[in-house]
């Protein structure tokens, strides 16, 4: 897939995604919006292809751009690697003045050759960004070559900031899969209970938590797309039963293409909380239509419930009754409502800046009708909702942490930089100990005191007067 205007525009009419703006009545406009240059947009198309592609642990990714886009968000994610580290390292062409005047290609070349000759990766995914593509690079000609060349497999993945929004960028790596990986290679053998997860991304080791529970219950996870992902098993992705979408925004065009492509049916699922947890064990288990599978689901649910409650005891009465104000983005924007619910907290707020019409109605049904969506967020704004709503705790992305501060209130990152694993049943108690130990840390009764300077200020004034 080289880089057309054409690709984008079909992209931004995914038929599988709900802000699709020829969907519905008009007021999906998300996907027309196209990036204003010099505004912050969240990352840009190139940084969202990396999101979705580097948690291929053991393929190389190189940015063929100046160094500045390899920056851009080289190392902030927090995808976890069971055994490969060759993702974790950072490659770029580095171009200069005068490669942008003579071409990159020649440069790109030998930086495929050395990465293939240094590290033997199992894959080099390469990254076209805003100037390569500006200058004309033949990205597709150049990895065509190289994989001839080398006997690697060289991915080119067409995604210039330039071309949108980060969204936009993760269903770019989907197009790269699809066109140069999935279907490549046959799985070694196939069972009737192979699956693939796509739009997990393993942040903070979150699959492990959720690995087991598919183990216990005889259901083999195929491909991981892409959290801790091995890249042979993308290769085979194709021979899957069914793909379970977990971030089912980022990558709804490869759940929709390999569909009618393979076959396989997809379903939008989520691993947060107790009640999501075990509706997404059981229409994986009713969707592979087996019986004993889905009795086998039944008593694995009431296993780990049964557990899960014994080791929330300590946690229960702390929390019960504290008031969250929750934002973030797409899919956890509802999941993440109903983990709290299970903890026997209340969400008063959510954003639902990025959520689609359904998940508006999902976080419509969980939150009740004074339940506050915030349709436009900014700090001044989350400062209103939480004096409203008298909040105890912000649950957010790492940026907002300095919002929290100012209200004096906690705060608990929720987003991919966060170094604790809140998905499956485990991740429930780490969320559930990180709640508390974050709302009841002896520093907020410090940080609520008057500042000393006040109350000395009071004493020396009634000195005076
Ligand atoms: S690809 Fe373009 S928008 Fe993205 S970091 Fe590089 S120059 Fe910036």
């Amino acid at each position: 897939m080289a880089f057309k205007q054409s690709k984008v525009a079909a992209l931004l009419n995914e038929p599988g995604c709900e802000h699709n703006h020829q969907k519905g009545v008009g007021k999906n406009k998300a996907c027309k919006q196209q990036a204003q240059p010099g505004a912050a947009q969240g990352g840009c198309a190139f940084d969202g292809a990396s999101i979705a592609l580097v948690p291929i642990t053991d393929a190389a990714h190189l940015v063929h751009g100046p160094i500045a886009c390899a920056g851009n968000s080289w190392g902030s994610r927090g995808s976890l690697s069971s055994g490969p580290m060759t993702y974790k390292m950072g490659f770029t062409t580095d171009l200069s003045e005068n490669d942008i005047i003579f071409g990159g290609e020649k440069k790109l070349y030998k930086a495929i050759k050395e990465v293939c000759d240094r590290y033997q990766p199992a894959a080099v995914f390469v990254y076209l960004t805003c100037v390569t593509a500006l200058i004309g690079d033949d990205l597709d000609a150049v990895c065509q070559a190289a994989t001839q060349k080398f006997g690697t497999p060289i991915i080119p993945v067409n995604s210039p900031g330039f071309a949108g929004t980060k969204n936009m960028g993760n269903r770019m790596a989907g197009e790269a899969l699809l066109d140069h990986v999935v279907g490549t290679v046959e799985p070694e053998y196939t069972t009737p209970y192979d699956i693939n997860l796509i739009g997990e991304y393993n942040i903070a080791g979150e699959l492990w938590g959720v690995l087991p529970l598919f183990e216990k219950l005889g259901i083999r996870v195929l491909a991981k797309i892409t959290g801790d992902a091995r890249y042979q098993d993308v290769c085979s992705a194709h021979r899957a039963k069914l793909n379970v979408m977990i971030c089912s925004k980022a990558l709804i065009n490869m759940g929709r293409k390999m569909e009618e492509k393979y076959g396989i049916p997809y379903i939008e699922e989520s691993f947060y909380g107790i009640a999501d947890m075990n509706r997404c064990l059981r229409n994986i288990a009713a969707k592979l239509g087996d019986r004993e599978l889905q009795e086998r689901v039944e008593n694995l649910i009431s296993e780990e419930t049964a557990k899960l409650n014994q080791a929330l005891i300590p946690y229960r009465s702390r929390l019960q009754g504290k008031r969250m104000v929750l934002y973030t983005g797409g899919v956890k924007s509802w999941s993440v409502i109903s983990a709290a619910q299970d903890l026997g907290m209340e969400v008063v707020a959510t954003s639902t800046k990025k959520s689609t019409e359904e998940d508006k109605a999902r976080i419509k049904e969980l939150l009740g009708k004074d339940g506050i969506m915030l349709q436009k967020g900014n700090a001044q704004e989350l400062l209103r909702v939480i004096a409203k709503t008298k909040a105890d705790l912000l649950v957010a992305g790492g940026r907002n942490q300095y919002t929290a501060l100012k209200a004096r209130i906690p705060f608990l990152d929720i987003n991919q930089e966060r170094h604790h694993p809140y998905a499956g049943y485990v991740g429930l108690v780490e969320m559930a100990r990180e709640i508390d130990e974050a709302l009841h840390s002896p520093i907020w009764a410090q940080v609520r005191k008057p500042a000393p300077w006040t109350v000395n200020s009071y004493h020396v004034a009634a000195s005076i007067g």
